[in-house]
Protein backbone atom coordinates (compact mmCIF):
# COMPACT_ATOMS: atom_id res chain seq x y z
CA UNK A 1 0.00 0.00 0.00
CA UNK A 2 1.34 3.21 -1.15
CA UNK A 3 1.36 6.12 1.23
CA UNK A 4 -1.22 7.86 -0.53
CA UNK A 5 -3.68 5.36 -0.09
CA UNK A 6 -2.73 5.10 3.40
CA UNK A 7 -3.45 8.68 3.63
CA UNK A 8 -6.42 8.25 1.90
CA UNK A 9 -7.65 5.48 3.78
CA UNK A 10 -7.02 7.36 6.80
CA UNK A 11 -9.00 10.14 5.06
CA UNK A 12 -11.77 7.55 4.73
CA UNK A 13 -11.85 6.57 8.75
CA UNK A 14 -11.78 9.78 9.48
CA UNK A 15 -14.81 11.00 7.77
CA UNK A 16 -16.78 7.93 7.47
CA UNK A 17 -19.74 6.61 10.36
CA UNK A 18 -18.34 4.37 12.83
CA UNK A 19 -21.07 1.82 12.98
CA UNK A 20 -22.89 1.99 16.31
CA UNK A 21 -23.43 -1.68 15.61
CA UNK A 22 -19.81 -2.44 15.22
CA UNK A 23 -19.03 -0.36 18.32
CA UNK A 24 -15.76 0.76 16.87
CA UNK A 25 -13.95 3.45 18.31
CA UNK A 26 -12.70 6.69 15.61
CA UNK A 27 -9.40 6.93 15.14
CA UNK A 28 -7.83 9.69 16.83
CA UNK A 29 -6.56 12.93 15.35
CA UNK A 30 -8.90 12.39 11.91
CA UNK A 31 -9.02 16.36 11.91
CA UNK A 32 -12.36 15.93 9.47
CA UNK A 33 -16.10 16.50 11.24
CA UNK A 34 -17.64 13.13 10.27
CA UNK A 35 -20.33 13.65 12.07
CA UNK A 36 -20.99 16.18 9.30
CA UNK A 37 -20.44 13.98 6.64
CA UNK A 38 -22.95 11.39 8.22
CA UNK A 39 -25.67 14.04 8.24
CA UNK A 40 -24.42 14.50 4.83
CA UNK A 41 -25.11 10.52 3.92
CA UNK A 42 -28.37 10.82 5.78
CA UNK A 43 -29.48 13.78 3.84
CA UNK A 44 -29.19 12.46 0.53
CA UNK A 45 -30.14 8.95 1.75
CA UNK A 46 -33.55 11.11 2.98
CA UNK A 47 -33.95 13.08 0.07
CA UNK A 48 -33.70 9.93 -2.61
CA UNK A 49 -36.65 8.23 -0.96
CA UNK A 50 -38.64 11.19 -1.13
CA UNK A 51 -38.41 11.32 -4.20
CA UNK A 52 -41.28 8.61 -5.33
CA UNK A 53 -39.46 7.06 -7.98
CA UNK A 54 -41.83 3.88 -8.27
CA UNK A 55 -41.06 2.63 -11.82
CA UNK A 56 -41.19 4.75 -15.00
CA UNK A 57 -40.40 8.00 -12.77
CA UNK A 58 -36.95 7.49 -12.13
CA UNK A 59 -35.62 10.84 -13.86
CA UNK A 60 -36.94 12.50 -10.78
CA UNK A 61 -33.62 10.81 -8.89
CA UNK A 62 -31.29 11.50 -12.13
CA UNK A 63 -32.52 15.53 -11.78
CA UNK A 64 -31.51 15.30 -8.10
CA UNK A 65 -28.51 13.42 -8.33
CA UNK A 66 -27.08 15.38 -11.80
CA UNK A 67 -27.76 18.88 -9.54
CA UNK A 68 -25.39 17.46 -6.52
CA UNK A 69 -22.83 16.08 -8.49
CA UNK A 70 -22.65 19.15 -10.97
CA UNK A 71 -22.18 20.90 -7.31
CA UNK A 72 -18.99 19.10 -6.75
CA UNK A 73 -17.83 19.45 -10.45
CA UNK A 74 -18.53 15.85 -11.20
CA UNK A 75 -19.75 15.56 -14.40
CA UNK A 76 -22.65 14.14 -15.85
CA UNK A 77 -24.22 12.81 -18.62
CA UNK A 78 -27.71 11.47 -18.93
CA UNK A 79 -29.26 8.69 -21.44
CA UNK A 80 -33.16 8.11 -22.02
CA UNK A 81 -34.83 5.48 -24.16
CA UNK A 82 -37.94 7.08 -22.41
CA UNK A 83 -37.21 10.97 -21.22
CA UNK A 84 -39.27 9.65 -18.03
CA UNK A 85 -37.09 6.73 -17.16
CA UNK A 86 -33.29 8.36 -17.93
CA UNK A 87 -30.23 7.04 -16.52
CA UNK A 88 -26.97 9.10 -15.47
CA UNK A 89 -23.17 8.34 -15.76
CA UNK A 90 -20.61 10.43 -14.32
CA UNK A 91 -16.84 9.20 -14.36
CA UNK A 92 -13.97 9.85 -12.34
CA UNK A 93 -10.92 9.74 -14.02
CA UNK A 94 -8.17 7.24 -13.20
CA UNK A 95 -4.61 7.20 -14.40
CA UNK A 96 -5.61 4.55 -16.86
CA UNK A 97 -3.40 1.72 -15.68
CA UNK A 98 -5.91 -0.32 -14.88
CA UNK A 99 -9.82 -0.92 -16.23
CA UNK A 100 -12.53 0.74 -14.73
CA UNK A 101 -14.35 0.14 -11.56
CA UNK A 102 -18.37 0.94 -12.40
CA UNK A 103 -20.14 1.06 -9.12
CA UNK A 104 -24.11 1.32 -9.62
CA UNK A 105 -27.51 1.51 -8.16
CA UNK A 106 -31.07 1.37 -9.60
CA UNK A 107 -33.02 4.55 -9.08
CA UNK A 108 -36.54 2.89 -9.02
CA UNK A 109 -38.71 1.44 -6.64
CA UNK A 110 -41.30 -0.79 -6.57
CA UNK A 111 -45.01 0.26 -5.66
CA UNK A 112 -46.96 0.81 -2.40
CA UNK A 113 -50.16 0.20 -0.72
CA UNK A 114 -50.42 3.11 1.44
CA UNK A 115 -52.73 1.98 3.54
CA UNK A 116 -50.59 -1.07 4.29
CA UNK A 117 -48.02 1.78 5.84
CA UNK A 118 -48.03 3.47 9.69
CA UNK A 119 -45.87 6.11 7.75
CA UNK A 120 -45.49 8.29 4.74
CA UNK A 121 -44.03 5.93 2.12
CA UNK A 122 -42.26 8.43 0.87
CA UNK A 123 -41.57 10.62 3.94
CA UNK A 124 -37.83 9.00 4.70
CA UNK A 125 -39.69 9.09 8.25
CA UNK A 126 -37.12 8.61 11.26
CA UNK A 127 -38.46 6.57 14.10
CA UNK A 128 -37.53 4.28 16.52
CA UNK A 129 -33.91 4.40 15.26
CA UNK A 130 -35.22 3.38 11.60
CA UNK A 131 -35.42 5.02 8.21
CA UNK A 132 -38.85 4.08 6.89
CA UNK A 133 -39.90 4.31 3.53
CA UNK A 134 -39.72 2.78 -0.01
CA UNK A 135 -36.69 1.92 -1.18
CA UNK A 136 -35.07 2.06 1.91
CA UNK A 137 -33.48 -1.29 1.49
CA UNK A 138 -34.33 -1.31 -2.52
CA UNK A 139 -32.13 -0.04 -3.93
CA UNK A 140 -31.53 3.84 -2.14
CA UNK A 141 -28.86 2.71 0.24
CA UNK A 142 -26.43 1.42 -2.70
CA UNK A 143 -27.60 4.63 -4.67
CA UNK A 144 -26.67 6.83 -1.64
CA UNK A 145 -23.27 5.07 -0.33
CA UNK A 146 -22.23 5.21 -4.22
CA UNK A 147 -23.22 8.59 -4.15
CA UNK A 148 -20.60 9.48 -1.41
CA UNK A 149 -18.11 7.83 -2.44
CA UNK A 150 -17.60 9.97 -5.56
CA UNK A 151 -18.17 13.47 -3.65
CA UNK A 152 -15.70 12.52 -1.60
CA UNK A 153 -13.12 11.01 -4.35
CA UNK A 154 -13.46 13.92 -5.84
CA UNK A 155 -13.17 16.16 -2.64
CA UNK A 156 -10.28 14.36 -1.67
CA UNK A 157 -8.65 14.21 -4.82
CA UNK A 158 -7.33 10.63 -4.03
CA UNK A 159 -5.32 9.81 -7.44
CA UNK A 160 -7.03 6.48 -9.14
CA UNK A 161 -5.51 3.82 -11.16
CA UNK A 162 -9.32 3.19 -12.53
CA UNK A 163 -11.57 5.29 -13.82
CA UNK A 164 -14.77 5.24 -11.25
CA UNK A 165 -17.69 4.94 -13.07
CA UNK A 166 -21.23 6.00 -10.96
CA UNK A 167 -24.24 4.59 -13.00
CA UNK A 168 -28.01 5.07 -11.73
CA UNK A 169 -29.84 3.27 -13.49
CA UNK A 170 -33.53 2.85 -14.39
CA UNK A 171 -36.27 -0.05 -14.70
CA UNK A 172 -34.70 -2.66 -12.62
CA UNK A 173 -37.79 -3.56 -10.69
CA UNK A 174 -40.24 -2.94 -14.31
CA UNK A 175 -38.13 -2.66 -17.53
CA UNK A 176 -40.99 -4.09 -20.46
CA UNK A 177 -39.06 -1.78 -22.76
CA UNK A 178 -35.73 -2.25 -22.01
CA UNK A 179 -34.91 1.62 -20.62
CA UNK A 180 -32.51 0.34 -17.50
CA UNK A 181 -29.47 -2.07 -18.22
CA UNK A 182 -30.26 -3.26 -21.53
CA UNK A 183 -30.50 0.08 -23.15
CA UNK A 184 -27.41 0.95 -21.50
CA UNK A 185 -25.87 -2.32 -22.52
CA UNK A 186 -26.75 -1.94 -25.93
CA UNK A 187 -26.36 1.16 -27.17
CA UNK A 188 -23.98 2.95 -24.17
CA UNK A 189 -21.82 0.41 -23.43
CA UNK A 190 -18.58 2.50 -23.88
CA UNK A 191 -19.86 4.68 -20.94
CA UNK A 192 -20.12 2.00 -18.47
CA UNK A 193 -17.78 -0.72 -19.62
CA UNK A 194 -15.68 -1.87 -16.74
CA UNK A 195 -13.14 -4.62 -15.75
CA UNK A 196 -15.60 -4.97 -12.10
CA UNK A 197 -18.68 -3.74 -10.70
CA UNK A 198 -20.56 -3.79 -7.59
CA UNK A 199 -24.09 -3.19 -6.86
CA UNK A 200 -27.09 -4.77 -4.71
CA UNK A 201 -27.18 -8.39 -4.55
CA UNK A 202 -25.95 -8.90 -1.36
CA UNK A 203 -26.24 -8.41 2.19
CA UNK A 204 -25.03 -8.73 5.69
CA UNK A 205 -26.60 -10.28 8.74
CA UNK A 206 -26.84 -8.66 12.33
CA UNK A 207 -27.21 -10.93 15.24
CA UNK A 208 -27.21 -9.65 18.94
CA UNK A 209 -26.91 -6.61 18.18
CA UNK A 210 -23.04 -7.29 15.64
CA UNK A 211 -22.75 -7.89 11.94
CA UNK A 212 -22.02 -11.67 11.79
CA UNK A 213 -21.99 -12.10 8.42
CA UNK A 214 -21.08 -10.27 5.05
CA UNK A 215 -22.68 -11.71 1.64
CA UNK A 216 -20.82 -10.71 -1.54
CA UNK A 217 -22.96 -11.99 -4.13
CA UNK A 218 -21.18 -13.57 -6.47
CA UNK A 219 -23.16 -15.54 -8.50
CA UNK A 220 -26.72 -15.35 -9.78
CA UNK A 221 -28.80 -18.43 -11.33
CA UNK A 222 -30.45 -17.82 -14.97
CA UNK A 223 -33.88 -18.13 -15.84
CA UNK A 224 -34.77 -20.65 -18.53
CA UNK A 225 -38.82 -21.03 -18.33
CA UNK A 226 -40.54 -23.20 -20.21
CA UNK A 227 -43.97 -23.91 -20.95
CA UNK A 228 -45.62 -27.57 -20.87
CA UNK A 229 -48.13 -27.95 -23.78
CA UNK A 230 -50.32 -31.51 -23.74
CA UNK A 231 -52.65 -31.70 -27.23
CA UNK A 232 -54.97 -34.20 -27.84
CA UNK A 233 -58.29 -34.79 -28.93
CA UNK A 234 -61.36 -32.59 -27.61
CA UNK A 235 -64.81 -33.80 -26.93
CA UNK A 236 -67.45 -34.35 -24.62
CA UNK A 237 -67.15 -34.71 -21.02
CA UNK A 238 -69.25 -37.53 -21.18
CA UNK A 239 -66.81 -39.89 -22.61
CA UNK A 240 -63.49 -40.55 -21.42
CA UNK A 241 -60.35 -40.50 -24.00
CA UNK A 242 -56.86 -41.63 -23.11
CA UNK A 243 -55.25 -38.87 -25.15
CA UNK A 244 -57.56 -35.87 -22.85
CA UNK A 245 -54.37 -33.66 -22.56
CA UNK A 246 -55.46 -32.56 -18.93
CA UNK A 247 -54.23 -36.25 -18.17
CA UNK A 248 -51.06 -35.91 -19.57
CA UNK A 249 -50.14 -32.70 -18.48
CA UNK A 250 -50.75 -33.35 -14.55
CA UNK A 251 -48.43 -36.51 -15.35
CA UNK A 252 -45.65 -34.37 -16.76
CA UNK A 253 -46.40 -31.51 -13.79
CA UNK A 254 -46.39 -34.37 -11.21
CA UNK A 255 -42.88 -35.65 -12.78
CA UNK A 256 -41.31 -32.70 -13.48
CA UNK A 257 -42.54 -31.01 -9.94
CA UNK A 258 -40.66 -33.64 -7.85
CA UNK A 259 -37.78 -34.19 -10.37
CA UNK A 260 -34.39 -34.09 -7.84
CA UNK A 261 -31.93 -32.69 -10.43
CA UNK A 262 -28.77 -33.21 -10.23
CA UNK A 263 -26.81 -31.68 -7.30
CA UNK A 264 -23.38 -29.51 -8.64
CA UNK A 265 -22.01 -27.13 -6.45
CA UNK A 266 -19.74 -24.65 -7.82
CA UNK A 267 -16.79 -22.31 -6.74
CA UNK A 268 -19.34 -20.00 -4.97
CA UNK A 269 -21.85 -22.32 -3.65
CA UNK A 270 -19.30 -24.93 -2.36
CA UNK A 271 -17.32 -22.03 -0.18
CA UNK A 272 -20.35 -20.95 0.87
CA UNK A 273 -21.57 -23.95 2.23
CA UNK A 274 -17.88 -24.76 3.57
CA UNK A 275 -18.02 -21.77 5.57
CA UNK A 276 -21.23 -21.82 6.85
CA UNK A 277 -20.02 -25.12 8.28
CA UNK A 278 -17.45 -23.84 10.08
CA UNK A 279 -19.45 -21.04 11.83
CA UNK A 280 -22.77 -22.19 12.05
CA UNK A 281 -24.60 -23.15 15.39
CA UNK A 282 -24.02 -27.44 15.88
CA UNK A 283 -26.85 -29.17 14.19
CA UNK A 284 -26.97 -26.96 11.22
CA UNK A 285 -23.10 -27.16 11.20
CA UNK A 286 -23.27 -31.09 10.82
CA UNK A 287 -25.70 -30.54 7.53
CA UNK A 288 -23.52 -28.39 5.81
CA UNK A 289 -20.35 -30.49 6.83
CA UNK A 290 -22.29 -33.59 5.60
CA UNK A 291 -23.36 -32.05 2.22
CA UNK A 292 -19.70 -31.69 0.97
CA UNK A 293 -19.49 -35.61 1.55
CA UNK A 294 -19.80 -37.85 -0.79
CA UNK A 295 -21.25 -40.35 1.89
CA UNK A 296 -23.83 -38.22 3.29
CA UNK A 297 -24.70 -35.80 0.34
CA UNK A 298 -28.41 -37.38 -0.12
CA UNK A 299 -29.57 -36.73 3.85
CA UNK A 300 -27.97 -33.67 4.29
CA UNK A 301 -30.14 -32.47 0.43
CA UNK A 302 -33.01 -34.71 1.85
CA UNK A 303 -33.05 -31.93 5.19
CA UNK A 304 -32.32 -28.97 3.27
CA UNK A 305 -35.29 -29.57 0.68
CA UNK A 306 -37.43 -29.65 3.58
CA UNK A 307 -36.30 -27.43 6.26
CA UNK A 308 -34.40 -24.36 4.15
CA UNK A 309 -35.63 -24.57 0.05
CA UNK A 310 -33.35 -21.85 -0.66
CA UNK A 311 -30.18 -23.03 0.39
CA UNK A 312 -31.47 -26.89 -1.85
CA UNK A 313 -32.34 -24.73 -4.40
CA UNK A 314 -29.14 -23.08 -4.57
CA UNK A 315 -27.41 -26.68 -5.06
CA UNK A 316 -28.91 -27.43 -8.78
CA UNK A 317 -31.06 -26.20 -11.26
CA UNK A 318 -34.46 -25.87 -9.65
CA UNK A 319 -37.80 -26.83 -11.44
CA UNK A 320 -40.87 -25.30 -10.28
CA UNK A 321 -44.77 -25.79 -11.77
CA UNK A 322 -46.01 -21.99 -11.24
CA UNK A 323 -49.45 -22.26 -13.22
CA UNK A 324 -51.82 -23.98 -15.17
CA UNK A 325 -54.05 -23.24 -17.98
CA UNK A 326 -56.55 -25.58 -19.31
CA UNK A 327 -60.50 -25.84 -19.89
CA UNK A 328 -63.47 -24.11 -21.50
CA UNK A 329 -65.95 -25.58 -20.08
CA UNK A 330 -67.17 -28.27 -17.40
CA UNK A 331 -68.36 -30.65 -19.70
CA UNK A 332 -65.62 -30.23 -22.36
CA UNK A 333 -62.37 -31.47 -23.03
CA UNK A 334 -60.19 -29.37 -24.37
CA UNK A 335 -57.72 -30.16 -26.92
CA UNK A 336 -54.92 -28.76 -25.69
CA UNK A 337 -53.32 -27.36 -21.66
CA UNK A 338 -50.15 -26.15 -20.81
CA UNK A 339 -48.61 -25.54 -17.36
CA UNK A 340 -45.77 -22.77 -17.01
CA UNK A 341 -42.55 -24.14 -15.30
CA UNK A 342 -40.17 -21.69 -13.81
CA UNK A 343 -36.58 -23.10 -13.99
CA UNK A 344 -33.56 -21.27 -12.26
CA UNK A 345 -30.43 -22.87 -14.04
CA UNK A 346 -27.29 -22.84 -12.46
CA UNK A 347 -24.98 -19.98 -13.95
CA UNK A 348 -22.64 -23.34 -16.37
CA UNK A 349 -26.37 -24.93 -16.99
CA UNK A 350 -26.14 -26.35 -20.47
CA UNK A 351 -30.00 -25.06 -20.67
CA UNK A 352 -30.63 -27.40 -24.55
CA UNK A 353 -29.17 -30.48 -22.55
CA UNK A 354 -31.26 -29.95 -19.15
CA UNK A 355 -34.61 -29.15 -21.54
CA UNK A 356 -33.98 -32.94 -23.49
CA UNK A 357 -33.43 -34.43 -20.03
CA UNK A 358 -36.74 -32.98 -18.67
CA UNK A 359 -38.08 -34.57 -21.81
CA UNK A 360 -37.37 -37.87 -21.29
CA UNK A 361 -38.31 -37.34 -17.29
CA UNK A 362 -41.63 -36.86 -18.74
CA UNK A 363 -41.08 -39.20 -21.26
CA UNK A 364 -44.35 -38.72 -22.86
CA UNK A 365 -44.87 -37.19 -26.77
CA UNK A 366 -47.78 -35.62 -26.04
CA UNK A 367 -46.23 -33.28 -23.79
CA UNK A 368 -44.53 -30.66 -25.72
CA UNK A 369 -41.41 -28.68 -24.10
CA UNK A 370 -41.59 -24.98 -25.25
CA UNK A 371 -39.41 -22.50 -23.88
CA UNK A 372 -40.18 -19.04 -22.95
CA UNK A 373 -38.31 -15.96 -24.21
CA UNK A 374 -35.99 -15.26 -20.98
CA UNK A 375 -35.54 -10.96 -20.52
CA UNK A 376 -32.22 -11.76 -19.03
CA UNK A 377 -29.36 -13.50 -20.64
CA UNK A 378 -27.02 -16.75 -19.15
CA UNK A 379 -24.04 -15.01 -16.98
CA UNK A 380 -21.07 -17.17 -15.47
CA UNK A 381 -20.52 -16.71 -12.40
CA UNK A 382 -17.86 -13.86 -11.13
CA UNK A 383 -14.36 -15.26 -9.07
CA UNK A 384 -13.44 -15.03 -5.56
CA UNK A 385 -9.56 -14.75 -6.14
CA UNK A 386 -10.30 -11.64 -8.21
CA UNK A 387 -8.56 -8.13 -6.74
CA UNK A 388 -11.97 -6.81 -6.51
CA UNK A 389 -13.33 -9.85 -4.11
CA UNK A 390 -10.86 -9.80 -2.42
CA UNK A 391 -10.83 -5.90 -1.60
CA UNK A 392 -14.34 -6.54 -0.55
CA UNK A 393 -13.47 -9.28 1.50
CA UNK A 394 -10.79 -7.39 3.22
CA UNK A 395 -13.46 -3.97 3.68
CA UNK A 396 -15.64 -6.37 5.09
CA UNK A 397 -13.77 -7.90 7.90
CA UNK A 398 -11.95 -3.99 8.73
CA UNK A 399 -15.76 -2.40 9.10
CA UNK A 400 -17.90 -5.76 10.59
CA UNK A 401 -14.84 -7.07 13.29
CA UNK A 402 -15.19 -10.42 13.63
CA UNK A 403 -17.69 -11.17 10.87
CA UNK A 404 -17.32 -14.12 8.51
CA UNK A 405 -17.33 -13.07 5.05
CA UNK A 406 -19.43 -15.46 2.25
CA UNK A 407 -19.96 -15.17 -1.21
CA UNK A 408 -23.15 -16.51 -2.07
CA UNK A 409 -25.38 -17.18 -5.67
CA UNK A 410 -28.68 -15.53 -5.38
CA UNK A 411 -31.40 -18.10 -6.85
CA UNK A 412 -33.45 -14.96 -8.51
CA UNK A 413 -31.47 -12.85 -11.62
CA UNK A 414 -30.29 -9.03 -11.45
CA UNK A 415 -29.20 -6.63 -13.53
CA UNK A 416 -25.71 -7.76 -12.81
CA UNK A 417 -26.84 -10.97 -15.75
CA UNK A 418 -26.29 -8.12 -18.16
CA UNK A 419 -22.83 -7.05 -17.30
CA UNK A 420 -21.55 -10.76 -16.33
CA UNK A 421 -22.65 -11.76 -19.47
CA UNK A 422 -20.74 -8.38 -20.91
CA UNK A 423 -17.39 -9.98 -18.97
CA UNK A 424 -17.29 -7.99 -16.39
CA UNK A 425 -16.78 -9.33 -12.68
CA UNK A 426 -19.41 -8.64 -10.84
CA UNK A 427 -20.10 -8.22 -7.14
CA UNK A 428 -23.56 -8.07 -4.82
CA UNK A 429 -23.51 -5.70 -1.88
CA UNK A 430 -26.23 -4.60 0.69
CA UNK A 431 -26.46 -2.77 4.56
CA UNK A 432 -27.04 -4.92 7.02
CA UNK A 433 -30.13 -6.09 9.00
CA UNK A 434 -31.71 -8.31 11.80
CA UNK A 435 -33.52 -11.46 10.68
CA UNK A 436 -36.28 -10.12 12.36
CA UNK A 437 -35.74 -7.09 10.01
CA UNK A 438 -35.38 -8.74 6.58
CA UNK A 439 -38.57 -11.06 7.53
CA UNK A 440 -40.91 -8.49 8.42
CA UNK A 441 -39.63 -5.15 6.86
CA UNK A 442 -38.10 -6.64 3.61
CA UNK A 443 -37.55 -5.28 -0.23
CA UNK A 444 -40.83 -5.14 -1.57
CA UNK A 445 -42.64 -5.97 1.45
CA UNK A 446 -45.45 -3.94 2.60
CA UNK A 447 -43.63 -2.02 4.47
CA UNK A 448 -39.72 -1.26 4.25
CA UNK A 449 -36.94 0.72 6.71
CA UNK A 450 -33.80 0.01 7.79
CA UNK A 451 -31.62 0.70 10.62
CA UNK A 452 -29.91 4.18 10.44
CA UNK A 453 -26.70 2.61 12.29
CA UNK A 454 -26.75 0.26 9.30
CA UNK A 455 -26.23 3.23 6.74
CA UNK A 456 -22.96 4.58 7.87
CA UNK A 457 -20.91 1.81 7.94
CA UNK A 458 -22.34 0.13 4.75
CA UNK A 459 -21.31 3.54 3.13
CA UNK A 460 -17.83 3.34 4.86
CA UNK A 461 -17.65 -0.05 3.32
CA UNK A 462 -18.53 0.89 -0.03
CA UNK A 463 -15.77 3.86 0.17
CA UNK A 464 -13.50 1.20 1.08
CA UNK A 465 -13.91 -1.17 -1.47
CA UNK A 466 -13.47 1.59 -3.85
CA UNK A 467 -10.57 3.00 -2.62
CA UNK A 468 -9.09 -0.26 -2.65
CA UNK A 469 -9.49 -1.41 -5.81
CA UNK A 470 -9.33 1.75 -7.63
CA UNK A 471 -7.12 4.13 -5.50
CA UNK A 472 -3.20 4.18 -6.84
CA UNK A 473 -1.07 1.98 -5.53
ZN1 LIG B 1 -33.23 -3.72 -6.06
Amino acid sequence: MTSTLQRSLLFVLAVTSVSLVTAQAPPAGSGVNWEQLRSETLQHYRSLIRLDTTSGHETLAVDYLKKVLEAEGIQTKVFAQDPKRANLVARLKGNGSKRPLLILAHTDVVGVQKEKWPVDPFGAVMKDGYVWGRGSKDDKPVLTANLMTMLLLKRSGVPLDRDVIFLAESGEEADPDGVGINFMVREHFGEIDAEFAMTEGGGADIQDGRVTRVNIGTAEKVPARVRLVATGTAGHGSVPRLDNPLIHLGAAVEKVGTWQTPMRLNETTRTYFQKLSEVSAPPRAAVYKALLDAKSVDAAQKFLREHSPAEYSMLRTSVVPTMLKAGVGANVIPSEAEATIDIRALPDENVQAFYAEMAKVIGDPAVKIEPVPQTRPASPASRLGSEMYQAMERAAKSIYPGATVIPSMSTGASDMAQLRAKGIQSYGIGPASTEADSLNYPAHGDVERLAESSLYPFAQYVWSVVIEVAGHK
